[in-house]
């Protein structure tokens, strides 16, 4: 039985956040589902095929972790693919307090899916997607906040 893990998220950018979370649980799990959720309401800041196109370069030499999208309840998608984790980052007491929120309820849901945090590395701990966002709205440079193959 393979130990599946889902990294949930809008990824709107990847950021060095992300992807130090990515790599540091990999040799927890056997496959690290990279999953962009899809929001019905609103469509994102970046492309979705530019997310995606960036998520697949910078794991492409990784052949455990894999790149979907996803619509619905993060719990339904587990189910689907048979994954048994929840792959969560945490920054902040506010991002733990968020996500204690989520993780219980998904708990609820689909009982035998277990939620696993990982602390953030402390050198991204102010780092977001959405303060990439803002910087790149204004005009900019990004580059030291995202993986170098997000290129712009
Ligand atoms: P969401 O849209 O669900 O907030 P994000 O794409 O922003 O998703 O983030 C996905 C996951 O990555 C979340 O668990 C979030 O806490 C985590 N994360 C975001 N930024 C960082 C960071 N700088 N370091 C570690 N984890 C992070």
């Amino acid at each position: 039985m393979y130990r599946t893990a889902v990294f949930p998220g809008s990824f709107d950018p990847i950021t060095k956040g992300h992807e130090s979370v990515i790599r540091r649980a990999l040799p927890l799990f056997d496959i690290l589902i990279v999953a962009i959720g899809l929001n019905e309401e609103k469509s994102g800041y970046f492309p979705l095929e530019k997310r995606l196109e960036w998520l697949r370069l910078i794991f492409q030499s990784e052949p455990r972790v894999k790149i979907e999208t996803f619509t619905g309840l993060t719990v339904d998608f587990c189910r689907r693919i048979q994954a048994g984790y929840i792959l969560r980052g945490l920054r902040t007491s506010a991002d733990f307090e968020f996500e204690r929120g989520i993780g219980l309820m998904n708990k609820a849901m689909f009982p035998e899916i277990e939620t696993v945090f990982l602390l953030c590395a402390p050198e991204y701990a102010a780092l977001s997607s959405s303060i990439v966002r803002d910087i790149h709205r204004h005009g900019g440079d990004i580059s030291a906040f995202v993986p170098e193959k997000v290129l712009l």
